[in-house]
Order: structure tokens, then C-alpha cells, then sequence
């Protein structure tokens, strides 16, 4: 069937430049199932006619944009099709049975499990509370990717804060930190949770983070130049040895700065004094290798050795973990692992729904993924 006899093809002049970006966005997936988010997108517009978002832009930019994020994540057309209808069902006319009819029972089941969760409403502040209500999330959502829209859903509003009143922005950023980044840390997905958490910390205590954030500054500039010479001679060792691998520094959160010297209590330099490195290799055995190498470099900190690769976290996450003695008397924390093991520490669960060509290994990957849901409820 040609594109131009194609009863759903979709008129690309008439796209506005946001639905244009989620469609090259979304090029990973077969040009059918595009096809088909493009429309999802014009019965979305079309329902969201003369809506607007608090900062005057169409409402239906909202929708696209949590489509986008999820998109970045490589997820399949039914996530991307439910996340550009997700508010359809609560904010306009269009019913449940037009989705099903239009776009499946999955998508349906999809949009209306996010219609179910916005509803619930968490006011209290209570530690306890707030974990018996994420296990209610949890558990309400029978597919994890009602969760996944949730999440991305969550993030966009939290970009885009600064157009609400005050109050709903203390109330929505207190939300963010005690239910929904705890419940992307459970699902490995440490991207979203890490985002969530400084974009609610920014929100709720703006001085503590413009404190905390200008400290970490200074810290960094006085130690540039120690991670610079780290970073050099672990690059140096891997090289010599003839070992392909990417070594970054890591720099630590300003969320999680504040929130270790709350729950640890330990102080801003105490925290600060560690030096983090990722080593990125090819394959499990080069990470090994690559251990070997780093410990011989530097002498490694007794009883601090963690092998995720053997035994990987329930969510799936994968590294080697080491921690050196390093040549300016502060430790230097190592994670060592391959590209596609970092890629799930980003993105945790949601790598099992990524897109795939032939389903056979990804459907084993969600079933896992489902069963690791259901014991975690
Ligand atoms: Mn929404």
C-alpha cells in the first residue's frame, strides 16, 4: 500500500513544529506504527481544541511534549500513543470506547489506567503514608507503563512549574520528592528520578538549593584540577593496557548533597571529599579487566568491592563498584560497565518496554520486568 491510497495517511504541512519534532523523535519506530501516533496526535489537538496550559501555549503541547520524553526512552507506539491521549479522558469529550476503537484496547486500557492514578490525591506528609501510597500507585497500575506515562507526565509539569501560583508549586514539588521520584528510583530508572528530585528540591526550598548548588560550584573549581589528573591517569593505565573504555567524572546532585547531609547526617565537605568516575567498557569481561587494571593503579579501600554484574539489583542494574585510595587522600569511587548496562541504569524498567525488531527477547524481558512489579506490591 502506497502512502498516498493509505486511509490513515497523515497531511505533514498541516503539523505544527512540536508534533514535527516528536515525529523525527520517534523515527525507531516502522513507518506504519508512525503513521499511527501522528494521528493519535491530530484526534488529540483536535480534542484539546481552545485549551490552554497555565503559560497560554495550546494545551496539546503538554501531551506532546510527555510523548517526547518517552520517546527519548525508545518506547513502543502504544506508550507514545496513550501519552500524547493521556488527559483526554479526563479533560475532554472523547470517550474510552473511541480509543479502544480508534487505537486498540491497549491504548485504552493505557490512557484510562493514567485517568485512574491522577485521581488518587496524596495530601499527608507522613514517611509511612507516603510509602503505602506509592505501593497503592503501584499497584493500581497493572501495566508498568502506566507508570512510565505517569512519571514522564510528572516531569514535564515540573519543568514547566514556573507558570503556577505558588502554593501549587510547594504542593506538586512535595508530591514529586515523597511519591513519584522514590517510585522512578524503585523502577531503576535513576535519569528521571535524579531530575525529579533537583526540580523539586529547587522548588519546594529555592534558597537551600541556590546555597547548596553555589557551594558545589566552588568545590568543583578547587578540585578541578585533581580530577583532571585522575581522570588522566586511569585513561593512561586502561590505555596502556590496550583496553578501549570511556572514563567521565561524576559530580554529585545538589538533592543528593542536601539530602545525604539530612539523612546521614554528615557534612557539606565530608560529602564533597569523594571523587566519582564511571569506566565504560565493551563487554562484562572487559569490565573485569578493567578492575584489575584501576585496582593496580590505585590500592583499593578494603571491604568496599560490589559485583552488580554477577548479582544484578532486582531492577535489573548492573555495574561493578570499587573504591580506591587515590593520590590526593580522598577516595575515588569507580563504577565499572558497559554501555548497554549504563543505559539501563538510566533508564531501569523502562528498557524492557524500549522498542525492539523481533519480540521474542524483549517479551522475556517484560514478563521478568512484570514479575519483579508484582513482588515489589
Ligand atoms: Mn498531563
Amino acid at each position: 500500500m502506497t502512502a498516498a491510497t493509505h486511509p490513515a495517511t497523515v497531511d505533514l504541512s498541516a503539523l505544527p513544529p512540536y508534533a514535527l519534532a516528536l515525529k523525527e523523535r520517534i523515527n525507531y519506530l516502522p513507518e506504519a506504527q508512525v503513521t499511527r501516533v501522528m494521528r493519535a496526535f491530530q484526534i488529540g489537538a483536535q480534542a484539546h481544541a481552545g485549551q490552554e496550559r497555565k503559560s497560554g501555549e495550546p494545551y496539546i503541547t503538554h501531551p506532546v511534549a510527555v510523548a517526547s520524553i518517552l520517546a527519548e526512552l525508545g518506547l513502543d507506539a502504544e506508550t507514545i500513543i496513550a501519552a500524547i491521549l493521556h488527559d483526554t479522558l479526563e479533560d475532554t469529550e472523547l470517550s474510552r470506547e473511541a480509543l479502544a476503537g480508534e487505537f486498540g484496547e491497549v491504548v485504552a486500557e493505557l490512557v484510562d489506567g493514567v485517568t485512574k492514578l491522577d485521581k488518587m490525591r496524596f495530601g499527608t506528609r507522613q514517611e509511612a503514608d507516603a510509602e503505602s501510597f506509592r505501593k497503592m500507585l503501584l499497584a493500581m497500575a497493572r501495566d508498568i507503563r502506566v507508570i512510565l506515562i505517569k512519571l514522564a507526565d510528572r516531569l514535564h509539569n515540573m519543568r514547566t512549574l514556573g507558570a503556577k501560583d505558588q502554593g501549587s508549586r510547594r504542593r506538586i514539588a512535595r508530591e514529586t520528592l515523597e511519591i513519584f521520584a522514590p517510585i522512578a528510583q524503585r523502577l531503576g530508572m535513576n535519569k528521571f528520578k535524579a531530575e525529579l528530585q533537583d526540580l523539586g528540591f529547587h522548588a519546594l526550598y529555592p534558597d537551600r538549593y541556590r546555597v547548596i548548588s553555589e557551594r558545589i560550584r566552588a568545590a568543583l573549581g578547587n578540585r578541578r584540577e585533581a580530577m583532571g589528573k585522575i581522570e588522566a591517569a586511569l585513561t593512561a593505565r586502561l590505555q596502556a593496557d590496550h583496553l578501549p573504555a570511556l572514563v567521565v567524572g561524576r559530580i554529585k546532585s545538589p538533592w543528593s548533597i542536601y539530602s545525604k547531609m539530612r539523612g546521614e547526617h554528615k557534612s557539606f565537605a565530608q560529602l564533597m571529599d569523594v571523587y566519582g568516575f564511571r569506566v565504560v567498557v565493551d563487554s562484562a569481561m572487559s569490565c573485569y579487566m578493567a578492575l584489575g587494571m584501576v585496582h593496580a593503579l590505585y590500592k583499593p579501600v578494603d571491604k568496599r568491592f560490589k559485583d552488580f554484574i554477577a548479582i544484578p539489583k532486582a531492577n535489573g542494574y548492573q555495574s561493578l563498584h570499587t573504591v580506591l585510595l587515590g593520590p590526593f587522600g580522598a577516595p575515588i569511587e569507580v563504577q565499572i560497565r558497559t554501555a548497554e548496562m549504563d543505559s539501563v541504569a538510566e533508564s531501569g524498567v523502562a528498557a524492557h518496554w524500549a522498542y525492539k525488531t523481533e519480540s521474542g527477547p524483549a517479551n522475556s524481558a517484560q514478563a521478568r520486568a512484570r514479575e519483579w512489579l508484582s513482588s515489589l506490591v
